[in-house]
């Protein structure tokens, strides 16, 4: 698959974070439809286009596979969720390679959002 037409850097990450949307869409259907490991390739190759585009999976899409080894993330099937409430965080566990994922409760996240942009951060000039 060579391209020779040139396009500028922003369209391209245009089409390129368009098209991580569509895998990732096409990876929730397949992982519905019980295909775990079509999934999960879909999963790896929208991973190698934000790569390629340095583009990054953040919040939108990094809960929905694993980090180590690409694996998409259901719950139930390839993952384990748990809640630890004593460190007040979700815990997701990969059960393909094992990999651990913390993610703190969402009203935490916004509590420390508050803090840091509180001016109590030290001494000002
Ligand atoms: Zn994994």
């Amino acid at each position: 698959m060579k391209n020779t037409r040139r396009k500028n850097k922003a369209e391209g990450e245009n089409i390129a974070s368009e098209r991580i949307k569509i895998l990732f869409s096409l990876a929730d259907r397949a992982a519905l439809s019980g295909d775990l490991q079509v999934a999960s390739r879909y999963v790896e190759r929208a991973r190698d286009i934000a790569m390629k585009f340095n583009i990054r999976l953040g919040r939108e899409y990094g809960g929905r596979f694993c980090r180590g080894c690409s694996t998409y993330l259901l719950p139930g099937k390839t993952s384990i969720v748990r809640i630890n409430s004593a460190e007040k965080r979700v815990e997701t566990k990969c059960l393909s390679c094992g990999e651990k994922k913390y993610r703190p409760y969402v009203k935490e996240v916004r509590e420390r959002r508050r803090k840091r942009n509180s001016p109590v951060t030290g001494p000002k000039p």
